[in-house]
């Protein structure tokens, strides 16, 4: 199973990378919306600074889950179980771990079980919320 653990490694090292990245991209939305809030609170691109901040942390978000889930299957790696479902106990099967080496659950189960809502897009969100769901989102940084 040493094969596996190669690319849970190298997905780890970009996702990492990436989460580096995108943390450093909210770090400078931050600071625009900053700036524009300065200049006309009710700027039109202060909409989309605000759209912007919004993606790039939903981005972080999916990143920080995507990093979990390898973790826990280099745990799984260590303690045993992997390669089974963590619902069913069932083999998850090695064409779904080629796809997906941190895959904790097995075809049917992940069909089963809805998408998490930090997945959804920013469009599902009523505009009522908006201002909120940023703040959790920027009180959820380092
Ligand atoms: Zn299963």
């Amino acid at each position: 199973m040493e094969g596996w653990r190669d690319r849970l490694t190298a997905d780890r090292a970009g996702t990492t990378e990436r989460l580096t990245a995108l943390i450093r991209e909210f770090d400078d939305v931050v600071e625009s919306a900053r700036q524009a809030n300065a200049d006309d609170e009710h700027d039109p691109e202060g909409a989309t600074i605000a759209f912007e901040r919004q993606h790039v942390a939903a981005m972080i978000s999916q990143a920080r889950d995507r990093l979990a889930g390898i973790d826990a299957a280099l745990a799984r790696l260590d303690g045993g179980g992997y390669g089974s479902c963590e619902q069913c106990g069932q083999p998850i099967g090695d064409e779904r771990l080629a796809a997906r080496p941190a895959a904790a659950t097995c075809v049917r189960c992940a069909a089963r079980q809805p998408r998490r809502a930090s997945a959804a897009p920013p469009g599902s969100r009523s505009r009522h919320d908006h201002g909120r769901l940023s703040e959790q989102a920027v009180e959820q940084l380092p």
